[in-house]
């Protein structure tokens, strides 16, 4: 099987599941990490043969994807902040959303660097500590989740990255175990947040593969994870500290309204699509 043959027979392939844009875009992907070629490279060099292993390796993939398997855990890769990220179904695949609040929160950063600390709740692959601990080297950054399979990816990929994080086991609805934590300039977390009502909505790529823990909240206590991290923001965030969230697109009202009730002033940023996706909150020095 030549390069262009391995090519097309993967695209006929992921078109019978995937609409033509992203079954080229998932053509390609799958093909580089395969080959290790780019676009270009396959393309001058179509009618070379691939490995007999490629080809095992390839018919495999192949079998996933039609399954739905999203292409990040067939490859187990995913891109975030210009970092590739080890991933399996352990965590949630990053999200373009979330390297924006990660954006958001370096531009809001103004503590002294010496002492800047940073705790990320609810961490699935790392891509947020690992993240912010690349771009703000001197930073002490610890990082939460409740799984055991979690945390094993997300110190795979610290030390992947050669970012230096702790890793915490620890279930943030129980008070009782926060008292380890240390106070902390900047909270952040992409908690779950989406109603268990909305499955019936979602894609089998999701719904089939991601870990329901980390997507999924009851329907009568949507913020249960807004309300604990708020709580706990209360002793665990510096004076002059920022909290940041991610949000689901219809909660931005709700969750400012919890702030306020717990004495923060709060602001709500919308992501690339225009939707209520971030919420920055701080203690209200008056109150
Ligand atoms: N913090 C991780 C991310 O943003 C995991 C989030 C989650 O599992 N809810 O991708």
């Amino acid at each position: 099987m030549t390069l262009q043959e391995a090519g097309f027979f993967l695209l006929n392939k992921l078109r019978t599941v995937y609409d033509e844009g992203e079954a080229s875009a998932i053509g390609d992907w799958v093909m580089e990490s395969l080959t290790g070629s780019d676009k270009t490279e396959r393309m001058i060099y179509k009618n070379n043969p691939i490995t007999p292993e490629e080809e095992e390796q390839l018919h495999g993939y192949a079998a996933k994807l039609l399954k739905h398997t999203p292409v990040q855990y067939v490859l187990n890769e995913s891109w975030f902040c210009g970092l590739k990220f080890y991933v399996d179904e352990n965590v949630l695949i990053p999200r373009p959303e979330t390297e924006e609040l990660v954006e958001w929160v370096i531009s809001n950063c103004r503590f002294p660097i010496d002492t800047l600390s940073i705790l990320d709740i609810g961490t699935g692959s790392g891509c947020i500590p690992i993240s912010l601990k690349r771009r703000l080297r001197k930073a002490k950054v610890t990082a939460l989740d409740i799984s055991d399979g979690a945390l094993t990816v997300a110190q795979r990929n610290a030390a992947k990255l050669g970012a230096e994080v702790e890793f915490i086991q620890l279930d943030i609805l129980d008070p009782a175990q926060w008292a380890i934590l240390k106070t902390a300039d900047i909270i952040i977390s992409n908690p779950p947040y989406i109603p268990e009502n909305n499955k019936a909505s979602m894609h089998p790529n999701v719904l089939e593969f991601e870990p329901h823990n980390a997507l999924f909240v009851p329907d009568q206590d949507t913020l249960l994870f807004y309300k604990a991290i708020i709580a706990l923001a209360k002793t665990k965030l510096t004076l002059e500290g920022l909290l940041f969230f991610e949000i689901h697109e219809n909660l931005g009202k709700e969750v400012t309204e919890l702030l306020s009730a717990a004495g923060f002033m709060s602001e709500i940023k919308k992501d690339m699509q225009g939707k209520d996706r971030m919420v920055m909150g701080r203690k209200s020095l008056e109150g």
